[in-house]
């Protein structure tokens, strides 16, 4: 923990210039040491240091960060290893999302003041499944993809290096290929069971894989109940995005948007969960300003299932929570417009 910390505040503290850290560490501390250390040697010299030229108000926290914490066992080994254990493969590191004081230029709120809600809204039982339409506007896994943050980005590569050392380039690559399969078989059979339809035949190897996601959810199903849409196209009219929501059904008693996500490493809070609650509130809004539903969403849920079978982590976001991440994703869907 307490080099998590020190990661964190350090990262904080370089910056833009995090990417230094590929450098191996060691090599890197070095300078620091350095400047502590030899500073008063070296400051009767006429020519001076280069280092007096530094700001040395401003990099004196970081020196200080820097060269007081203990970090004579620290290679580059032993913080990929630590990486390891705590942000896991397939568990890419989110860093803490920062007290929000940016606030969106282009404010929309979450739920639409002018969508009229019928008194009976349409009781059928058959979920909606809007098909997505070609269009050119983004969608929401893009932008949120093309705006992640240098720390996010350097956490991902540096995870992605890891694994390649570990298994390869072409292991990785298959690595990713089957992750990705086998979430897509997961939403795919829970599409199927919320359709009553019979599992389509598939192969007994992939049917196994998929079995331990599905009995990972099992207690998780039985609290959810009218199923509103599935697999459905969504469209965001005053703001121009579009996405594909798993599920809008209600969750002990209430309306969400559900979105199944599949790990091999436990997910027990959703500061785990990196972005995914960004995804759910931009789907919410999303659905709320869609004609095609007539019906508004206040809450979401993001379900994490487990290979293994353990039992899933459902986590719920209230009307509360879904507005606090609905402001985060305005400011990502403002930093995409702004580059694109
Ligand atoms: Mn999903």
């Amino acid at each position: 923990l307490v080099r998590m910390q020190f990661l964190q505040i350090l990262s904080r503290k370089l910056g833009s210039l995090e990417m230094l850290f590929q450098i191996p560490f060691c090599q890197k501390q070095f300078p620091y040491t350095c400047l502590s250390t030899s500073a008063r040697v070296y400051s009767k010299k006429k020519k001076g240091n280069s280092y007096e030229q530094v700001d040395q108000e401003k990099y004196k926290n970081l020196v200080h960060s820097v060269t007081s914490y203990k970090t004579s066992a620290q290679t580059p080994e032993t913080i990929l290893e630590e990486d390891n254990l705590l942000y896991g493969p397939p568990a890419k590191h989110r860093p803490p999302i920062k007290a929000g004081t940016k606030t969106p230029k282009n404010w929309v709120p979450l739920i639409n003041p002018s969508k009229r809600i019928l008194p009976v809204s349409s009781d059928s039982n058959v979920p909606m499944q809007i098909g997505l339409q070609r269009t050119k506007m983004p969608s929401v896994t893009r932008i949120l993809q093309q705006t992640l943050s240098p720390q996010q980005v350097f956490y991902l590569e540096r995870w992605k290096q890891k694994m390649i050392e570990e298994i390869g380039k072409e292991g990785f690559e298959e690595y990713t290929k089957n992750l990705f399969l086998q979430g897509e078989l997961f939403h795919s059979a829970l599409e199927s069971i919320f359709l009553s339809e019979e599992m389509a035949a598939r192969d007994q190897g992939e049917d196994d894989v998929v079995a331990g996601y599905l009995s990972s959810v099992e207690h998780v199903l039985e609290d959810i109940s009218e199923v509103k849409a599935l697999e459905s196209g969504v469209h965001h009219k005053t703001l121009q995005y579009v996405g594909l929501v798993d599920c809008v059904a209600k969750y002990r008693g209430q309306l969400c948007v559900i979105d199944w996500k599949t790990s091999e490493k436990p997910k027990p809070f959703l500061q785990n969960t990196y972005d995914n609650p960004l995804q759910v509130a931009a789907y919410i809004g999303a659905i709320n300003h869609d004609a095609n539903y007539d019906f508004q969403v206040r809450c979401g849920l993001i379900v994490v299932a487990y290979k293994d079978g353990s039992p899933a982590h459902p986590h719920f976001m209230d009307p509360d929570l879904c507005s606090q991440y609905w402001n985060k994703w305005l400011l990502r869907l403002e930093e995409y417009m702004d580059k694109n």
